[in-house]
């Protein structure tokens, strides 16, 4: 499991390797599941963790490969994820939390991009899964230079011409702020 063992953090960095099936995850079992994204490797990580005092810095990367659906022409595609990632954890004190109360310890510890933990280890799995999320390409394109579906007949015009007449966005997006002003 993603786990960090604080007795192993002693004065010099560790470097650790993860290689996770991504169905550990709970978010992106989700994901999977409604068909938003399919891996198609696992994931792996590699980072360095450096403690001082209560304070762990996490540095590292992601990398796996993905299957996504191109937001422009709909195709299939396989692409490789990889994202770099810094988490700073901290470990929780008893006295802030008599003090404020969980709810506004987790609020504070979010404004400063800390994560906290308790015991003898840091569990990596919701950190990480946070990162992987946020790496995920919101439009994804299976090519810079996609040229997306005909708007008539639905035709793929990667694989060519479909021979319906264009017409060109920008006279697209005229007819669309004539309709919106003719509403008024
Ligand atoms: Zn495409
Ligand atoms: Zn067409």
């Amino acid at each position: 499991m993603m786990h960090i063992q604080i007795d192993q953090l002693k004065d010099k960095a560790l470097w650790l390797e993860f290689e996770e099936r991504p169905d550990i995850f709970p978010v992106l079992t989700n994901m999977i599941k409604k068909n938003e994204c399919e891996f198609a490797a696992p994931i792996k990580t590699r980072l360095r963790a450096i403690r001082v005092g209560d304070i762990v810095e996490v540095e590292g990367n992601i990398e796996t490969s993905m299957r996504l659906a191109c937001s422009r022409c709909l195709n299939d595609f396989e692409t490789r994820l990889a994202s770099r990632f810094a988490l700073t954890y901290s470990r929780e004190s008893p006295a802030d939390t008599e003090e404020f109360g969980e709810k506004e310890i987790e609020l504070s510890a979010n404004d400063m991009g800390l994560i906290y933990f308790s015991g003898e280890e840091i569990n990596l799995l919701d950190g990480i899964q946070e990162q992987i999320v946020m790496a995920l390409p919101l439009q994804p394109l299976c090519q810079e230079s996609c040229k997306g579906l005909c708007s008539i007949c639905g035709a793929n015009l990667n694989e060519g011409s479909c021979g319906c007449a264009q017409t060109p966005l920008r006279s697209k997006l005229a007819a669309l702020q004539n309709i919106k002003l003719e509403n008024k």
